[in-house]
């Protein structure tokens, strides 16, 4: 099924690899807040010590404006890795040029060395062939790992292939293969549960998905658009104006299969405290907005979900960030956490509500990478993972 090569069917032992990680993860006063990024990595890079490799390991971090910013540095990920394993750590503070190159020229078999952030340089993003050309200069060989950056063709995931073997570590390897086969080979029946804010994003997604899926569950505020399309006067909720008109086509072509909340939880507003009611879906009163799904919807989908051989699940059934609008979502996990069938979480804020609720390890796979697995959802090719050596 994943017919890119991976670090097991090429000769690592005494060479430098260059590992792309995602190790964009959130640090709050300079203090990883979030570890899962870090130890999703630390089988690829194991592996590689364990195989008397020296390991180099480049990221990105945050939104940098194309300078060094010490608030997004990767000197703390550094520190934290280093606390996880028992191999030295090095860090670099530039990933190329002077400090990159001598640093890699130093580092032995079975050691690490971190380099700072690849967005530090505006070229990274631009994919410009001079910088990945000198990423690529610091190693023998190429392994990506980072698929929560796989959809991006940077210098540091696309353009860096071109310049040295190129393969996938494990991490990318187990993503592609849980996420590919859930939307090329699901066991049927195929659920699809989609929330979150926006449905901008997510109209390809549906698209794709209606041509495999047996049935989609909406919810979130992407419901709405598809309420106003239905004619619902929707008070103040969150709708996209831009996308009524494709989501009135999506309604028709879909039928039965796009299933829509029939319960909601309004409020005038969105904080802790504030005063909520549930209605059967009708017209919104002016001043109110739909920030959950009701327990009828939950009810309902709960059904459809226990009858699943696969279920793919993005995005949040509410503003699950605030108690009083989080019950969809945790009913919505709940459902899927007891179910027997194959279950993969797509990255994000719906990784936030599975965490949150506690119900984490009955989930068969729970994404890194929100945007990457949304593209793979959508039947696109993800560029950093095109580039790697076939098998
Ligand atoms: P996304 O990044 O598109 O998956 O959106 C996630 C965000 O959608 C979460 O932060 C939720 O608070 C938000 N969200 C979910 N349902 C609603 C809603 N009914 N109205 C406004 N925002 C919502």
């Amino acid at each position: 099924m994943f017919n890119k090569k991976t670090i097991k069917d090429i000769e690592v032992t005494g060479k430098k690899v260059l590992v792309r990680v995602d190790f964009n993860v959130p640090i709050k006063d300079g203090i990883v807040s979030d570890d899962t990024r870090i130890r999703a990595a630390l089988p690829t890079i194991r592996y590689l010590i364990d195989h008397n490799a020296a390991v180099i390991l480049c990221s990105h971090l945050g939104r940098p404006k194309g300078g060094s910013e010490a608030k997004f540095s990767l000197k703390p990920v550094a520190e934290y890795l280093a606390t996880l394993v028992e191999f030295p750590i090095h860090f670099a503070e530039d990933c190329i040029g002077d400090a990159a190159t001598q640093a890699a020229g130093a580092l032995q078999k079975g050691e690490v060395l971190v380099l700072e952030n690849t967005r530090f340089h505006v070229e990274e993003e631009k994919n410009d062939p001079e910088m990945a050309q000198k990423l690529a200069a610091l190693a023998d060989v190429y392994v990506n790992d980072a698929f929560g950056s796989a959809h991006r063709a940077h210098a540091s995931t696309e353009g860096v292939t071109h310049f040295l073997p190129s393969v996938a570590g494990f991490l990318m390897e187990k993503e592609i293969q849980y996420l590919g086969q859930a939307i090329d080979d699901p066991k049927q029946p195929f659920v699809a549960i989609l929330g979150g804010a926006k449905i901008g994003d997510k109209i390809g997604v549906i698209k794709n998905l209606l041509t495999k899926a047996e049935t989609i569950l909406i919810g979130g505020g992407m419901a709405n658009t598809f309420f106003a399309a239905q004619g619902y006067p929707l008070g103040s909720s969150l709708v996209d104006n831009d996308s009524i008109e494709v989501a009135r086509e999506l309604l028709q072509s879909a039928g039965a299969r796009l299933r829509l909340p029939v319960d909601v939880v309004i409020a005038q507003k969105i904080e802790p405290g504030a005063e909520t009611r549930s209605m059967d879906m009708g017209p919104i009163p002016d001043g109110w907005s739909i920030l959950d799904i009701g327990p009828a919807t939950v009810e309902g989908y709960a059904k459809v979900i226990a009858t699943a051989g696969t279920i793919v699940w993005n995005g949040p059934m509410g503003v699950f960030e605030v108690p009083e609008f989080a019950q969809g979502t945790l009913g919505i996990a709940k459902a899927v956490a007891g179910s027997n069938a194959v279950s993969v979480i797509g990255g994000g804020e719906s990784v936030a509500a599975i965490q949150q609720s506690g119900l984490a390890d009955k989930i068969t796979h729970i994404s890194t990478g929100g945007g990457a697995s949304l593209e793979m959802l959508e039947g696109l090719e993800l560029p950093g993972v095109a580039a790697l050596q076939d098998k």
